[in-house]
């Protein structure tokens, strides 16, 4: 993920929200754990149960203190007085500790399978939305930025529902129930140990604040110096050749440097917060000692009974403690809450009735004008007219920036044009469905990412249900067969990082015969503009002639060879078309810019063809 996405994300992180936007999005949350709303009130009763279980451990401890020490203890039982024995209070508390940890599993079990089958529910609604999504949308969010939405997002929001929100309920029921607990053993020394407690709260958010600055400033250099780890990795071929490792070193070490600064001046914050809180905390207990050491002494008060109040004083500190950082975990999930919900907030691609038309074959462009929506102040297509006929082979050429792949993505309707329109068989794009003009167009584009997987799915990604025999035919086509071939594991063999690298020509070829096996009327090909060895480039022109063959064809060109068996060429200069014909036609025009294009810039590489030729 880039540097500024990572600032970008965090600073969405310390987005406040209203208590209504809170809610709001809690509510959002809720939806997708409501079709689980018995489990969700079986794990609720679980929970009131352990945590009422463990409300009583500080209680029968003291009472099993006192009866160790000789304290006789009671308690009524149908109008009889019952004395309490060792054994019967140790069995007791024995039976207790069981029937919590049973329920707990049980209990944590539920609650588990309730999170996990929720969140998968919402990361399928996001992944599925963020896939429906137009271009635009991705033309405007970086790829880190969206995957992060996806795994942190969505895991912040999982955790929580795991660990933070069963935690919240028991440390509310600790407090509440703690504090009922102090005041039934003792209310003067609850009285005692409730007025220290400003002291140590506001304490706390003040050291709290300090450490969380210190925090996000130490993550932000951390970031920075995994930024300089990916560039450099992303680039370890420019490293290499340039010999720079130790450049990168330095840049790596000094960035590290400031990172320890802040993390050491952040834990000296902490650290004192630590100790502060520790002589408060215990500087309290002992102060609580000495006064109940007097109740004690005057008979007012029991060694198990100050044993029992210690205790619930220590689940009450323990529970106020630990709030702090809880709502601040629900802070966090409310925030992811917002930013998952922005997304599902995007309309997908405008979708229109499917109408059933098969086979598109002709392409009209109608005075279309367009600018990126990320760049709305620059025009990149100043009214675009060209029409392409049934099965003719067009060519788009010009400068670097033009305007042809714009073009060949609009085709492709991957934007809507602001204003003009695109009409395919005499139909406008209006009154067809996205998809079935993407089913009828098949395209290699330049730089051909082949998915992690086999090559076999790679070819099969053109026609999801082909058959082996289909796939070895299109690679046949493609003339990749042979390669193919050469490998032990053929069409199983793995592509990608933990696979096989193939090279751009055979690349070429697989994407080649993923689009003979999908075969659409109409086809774009952007053509690689880095120039292959003879060889491959013979195999590619071959496969893409065959490929060509019954099409409708625009080519984006880059070579002078493709463009001269194309029956019409465009000219695109600064989003607009300059001029169009037949090769001859323009070659024939020593005026014309394609024949000067033609001479200088754009056949540069392959003049020693032309001469050749
Ligand atoms: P090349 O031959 O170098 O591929 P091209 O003629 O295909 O160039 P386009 O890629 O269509 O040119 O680009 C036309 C203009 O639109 C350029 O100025 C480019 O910077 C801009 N552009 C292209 N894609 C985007 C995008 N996704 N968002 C914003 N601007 C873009």
């Amino acid at each position: 993920m880039a540097k500024r996405s990572r600032r970008e994300l965090r600073d969405e992180e310390k987005v406040k929200l209203s208590a209504q936007e809170s809610r709001a999005q809690l509510q959002f949350l809720l939806q997708f754990f409501r079709p689980y709303k018995f489990q969700l009130a079986i794990a609720l009763v679980l929970l009131l149960i352990t945590s009422g279980i463990g409300i009583l451990f500080p209680k029968l401890t003291g009472i099993l203190l006192d009866v160790m020490l000789g304290n006789k203890q009671t308690f009524s039982f149908k109008g009889n007085t019952v004395e309490i024995t060792r054994f019967g209070i140790g069995a007791t508390i024995f039976g207790l500790l069981l029937i919590q940890s049973v329920i707990r599993y049980f209990s944590s079990m539920v609650m588990v399978r309730i999170t996990e089958n929720s969140i998968a529910s919402l990361r399928t609604r996001v992944y599925s939305h963020i896939l429906r999504l137009s271009m635009s949308f991705f033309g405007e969010r970086r790829v880190g930025e969206l995957s992060s939405r996806i795994s942190s997002d969505l895991t912040q929001i999982q955790e929580t529902f795991n660990i933070t929100v069963i935690e919240l309920i028991r440390q509310i029921i600790f407090l509440v129930a703690g504090v009922i607990f102090l005041m039934l053993i003792s209310v003067k020394l609850t009285v005692i140990i409730l007025c220290t407690l400003p002291v140590l709260i506001v304490a706390g958010i003040l050291f709290g604040k300090k450490v969380r600055q210190f925090s996000t400033k130490t993550q932000d250099a951390l970031a920075e110096s995994a930024t300089i780890v990916e560039e450099t990795l992303q680039g370890i071929t420019s490293v290499k050749s340039y010999a720079n490792e130790k450049y990168e070193i330095s840049r790596y070490s000094n960035a590290l440097t400031s990172t320890v600064a802040l993390a050491i001046r952040g834990a000296r914050v902490r650290s004192a917060f630590v100790s502060f809180i520790m002589f408060a905390l215990f500087g309290g207990i002992a102060g609580v000692i000495l006064y109940a050491g007097t109740l004690v002494q005057r008979g007012e008060m029991t060694i198990g009974e100050l044993t029992s109040f210690m205790m619930y004083a220590m689940f009450v500190g323990g529970s106020l403690g630990s709030f702090a950082e809880l709502f601040g975990q629900v802070q966090k999930t409310l925030g992811s809450a917002v930013r998952v919900q922005e997304i599902l907030k995007e309309k997908p691609e405008i979708e229109i009735a499917d109408i059933p038309l098969k086979n598109l074959r002709s392409v009209v462009l109608k005075d279309v004008a367009f600018s990126y929506p990320s760049r709305r102040d620059m025009a990149v297509l100043k009214g675009i007219s060209l029409k392409i006929s049934p099965g003719e082979r067009v060519a788009f050429v010009g400068e670097s920036g033009a305007g042809k792949s714009t073009v060949a993505a609009m085709i492709q309707r991957f934007y809507e044009p602001d204003s003009g329109e695109i009409l395919y068989d005499g139909i406008s794009s209006k009154e067809l469905s996205i998809q079935e003009v993407r089913q009828n167009i098949g395209t290699v584009p330049q730089d051909i990412v082949l998915f992690g997987g086999t090559i076999g799915d790679n070819i099969r990604y053109g026609k999801l249900d082909a058959s082996d025999e289909e796939v070895w035919r299109a690679a046949k086509i493609a003339n990749a067969a042979n390669f193919i071939k050469e490998f032990p594991e053929g069409l199983k063999t793995l592509v990608g990082d933990r696979g096989v690298k193939l090279s751009g020509g055979q690349r070429q070829r697989v994407a080649i015969a993923r689009a003979i096996l999908k075969n659409p009327p109409i086809l774009i090909l952007d053509e690689a503009t880095s120039s292959l060895d003879a060889e491959s480039e013979h195999l590619i022109q071959e496969a893409l002639e065959r490929l060509m063959e019954g099409r409708t064809t625009i080519i984006i060109a880059h070579r002078l060879s493709t463009v001269r068996r194309c029956d019409t060429i465009f000219v695109f200069s600064s989003g607009k078309i300059i001029e169009s014909g037949s090769p001859n036609e323009l070659l024939s025009k020593p005026e014309s810019h394609y024949a000067r294009l033609a001479a200088y810039q754009f056949l540069q590489p392959k003049l020693e063809n032309i001469s050749e030729n």
